[in-house]
């Protein structure tokens, strides 16, 4: 792969770190007053040592954190991805062994901390928000994904921030990221995958009342559940405590330790050839109810969930854009007909595609995480009832509520096309071992899998869409205040581009809501959730060139919005002939 700080020589990364991402807003949020800082002030208390004490202090952190992780990716684990892959994993007795490459790639990021990006100082975190955390996984993706998964998985552990006490957290969360654990969404089993209400792993109270459960059960596809060569995992289960027949709400969340239960295979697959998906069987095993019971699926996991959605999210955007670089320096390098196959137009137009797809694929895995960034931290500042910034993080949570489905389904649907056109402009050497596409062709496919399959997310976004698109609609509003944030009040060209997108939306929308049967409802709700995907992107990347001033966006820009025209179109005209 191209070795290259993966961060300082991507430059439309340093132009949304530099001006298209409103830093002031979120360290206002984030760093609440800079209370930590206060308290390193007032304490000396080491936890809190490197808390930022004015904007300019945390916009150079994040940065700092921004060059390590490209050096690290795009210096080091880019070089020895294909060797982890050609290696994979071996499964004996129990016992899953990791490519020794993959190890000391792992350590390399521990070493700098980057596995503790995402929980607060006070538990021994870098806490840092989730709009660097979104840059700081796409250039990890970019450099190989079986590594990032396992060296960024006890990210996981930061829903219990969210839903653990304070005195929990205090003792697990700092014991996780001292010793290295790696996190597991303990969710699906051998029967139950999307349909997760169902999951039958029971937990009953230890009968020896040691305060713990016993877990009883099977559960499948459990990545990285083993822990990484000696260094333990742990787990997020989720298992029923209620009977047999309370589906949702009789499920709650627990902690188990891999020394507590036992690897029993490892699945064979297509791609992630280095990340370990095992299955798990528990039997008795001792956990922590993690807490209150019953709110296991309905609140704990989808907050869980939401935060993986996210991560997808950025691994979409690092493939695209490891396959655009990748095909781009293949294509200036490989003569046919006397000239660069990069000269030739079919091959050109391939490449401008999958370039302008993954710029704004980055635009909405940092929205995303930008809107998530925006309401998640009013919970931890004790914000007055029916104030201004209660207000206005209730309207973003719903905002996330919808835009992280729409980042994960839009970015792993378009990433796997990307890195199939990226392919094909290596032609008969990309499906060969000998360049890196086969392998991203290979990891890519997964994305609109698993966290939950592209048809989940559009179930989990469609409500949001159509309840929202009436005229004083949360969603309508939001697609309002971006549009002000672009550029479209100085440009008629533009301005007529956005009214027709706006337009044909509020026709696609108004056409699905008369749909009556319930089926074609369903089966149709696609079309609804990608032309709305498509108007957020066009309006972001508007955004993006307002923000930017870089005129270089200009030409890329309409022809993204006459491609979203043409979405738009096609999804309606569907809709109209059902
Ligand atoms: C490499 C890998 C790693 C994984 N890692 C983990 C992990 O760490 N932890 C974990 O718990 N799980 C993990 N999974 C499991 C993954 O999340 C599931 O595979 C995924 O959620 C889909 O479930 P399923 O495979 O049972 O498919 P099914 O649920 O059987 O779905 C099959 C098809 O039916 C569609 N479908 C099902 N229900 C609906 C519906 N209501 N509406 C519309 N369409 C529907 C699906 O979209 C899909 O196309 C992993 C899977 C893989 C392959």
């Amino acid at each position: 792969m191209i070795q290259e700080n993966y961060f300082e020589k991507n430059p439309d990364l340093l132009e949304h770190f530099q001006s298209i991402i409103d830093w002031e807003e979120i360290i206002h949020i984030y760093e609440n007053n800079f209370a930590d800082a206060k308290i390193y002030q007032e304490t000396s208390d080491s936890r809190f040592e490197l808390a930022p004490t004015t904007i300019d202090e945390a916009k150079q952190f994040y940065e700092e954190i921004l060059k390590t992780t490209g050096d690290i990716s795009g210096n080091y684990v880019s070089q020895v991805s294909q060797i982890i892959d050609s290696k994979g994993l071996k499964f004996e007795n129990g016992i899953v062994t990791h490519p020794t490459e993959m190890v000391e790639m792992i350590e390399k990021y521990q070493e700098a901390g980057l596995h503790a990006i995402p929980f607060k100082r006070k538990f021994g975190g870098l806490g840092l928000p989730n709009t660097v955390k979104a840059i700081v996984s796409e250039v990890m993706y970019r450099s190989d994904t079986s590594t990032t998964i396992a060296a960024a998985s006890i990210g996981l552990a930061a829903i219990l921030e969210n839903v653990a006490s304070e005195d929990e957290c205090m003792e697990l969360i700092p014991r996780f990221v001292q010793e290295k654990f790696t996190g597991t969404m303990g969710l699906s089993e051998p029967d139950y995958g999307s349909d997760l209400p169902e999951v039958k792993t029971k937990a009953t109270p230890d009968p020896n009342n040691t305060g713990k459960w016993l877990l009883n059960g099977t559960k499948r596809y459990q990545t990285v559940a083993c822990g990484i060569n000696g260094k333990p995992g742990m787990t997020l289960v989720l298992a029923r405590t209620g009977n047999p027949e309370s589906g949702a709400r009789g499920l709650s969340f627990f902690i188990a330790e891999s020394k507590d239960y036992e690897v029993i295979g490892l699945e064979k697959k297509l791609g992630l050839k280095a990340s370990a998906t095992c299955e798990v069987a528990y039997e008795n095993t001792p956990a922590i109810l993690v807490g209150k019971e019953g709110y296991g699926l309905v609140k704990y996991v989808m907050g869980m969930l939401n935060g993986a959605r996210l991560s997808v999210a950025s691994q979409g955007t690092g493939l695209s854009y490891a396959a655009f670089r990748e095909a781009s320096e293949y294509a200036k390098s490989r003569i046919q007909f006397g000239k660069p196959i990069i000269e030739i137009p079919a091959v050109a137009k391939m490449l401008d595609w999958m370039e302008r797809e993954t710029t704004a694929m980055r635009c909405l895995m940092i929205e995303a995480a930008y809107s998530v960034d925006k309401y998640y931290w009013s919970g931890f500042r004790n914000l007055e009832r029916g104030s201004k910034e209660a207000e206005d993080a209730k309207f973003w949570e719903k905002v996330a509520n919808t835009l992280t489905p729409i980042s994960k389904y839009y970015n792993s649907e378009t990433a796997i096309r990307v890195v199939n056109t990226g392919l094909q402009v290596l032609g008969g050497a990309g499906f060969t071992e000998d360049y890196d596409l086969a392998r991203l062709y290979r990891d890519v496919r997964i994305t609109n899998i698993y966290d939950g399959t592209t048809q989940i997310q559009i179930n989990a976004a469609i409500g949001g869409i159509v309840s929202g698109m009436g005229e004083s609609g949360i969603f309508k509003q939001y697609l309002n205040l971006l549009r002000k944030q672009g550029t479209s009040s100085d440009d008629k060209q533009i301005e007529k581009i956005m009214d027709n997108l706006f337009q044909t939306l509020d026709e696609i929308v108004k056409t699905y809501k008369a749909i009556e049967d319930r089926d074609s409802k369903d089966g149709y709700a696609f079309e609804v959730v990608e032309s709305s995907a498509r108007v957020i992107l066009s309006l972001l990347m508007d955004r993006a060139l307002a923000r930017s001033k870089n005129e270089k966006r200009i030409p890329m820009n309409r022809k993204f919005h006459l491609d979203s025209i043409i979405c738009l179109e096609g999804n309606l005209k569907k809709l109209q002939n059902i």
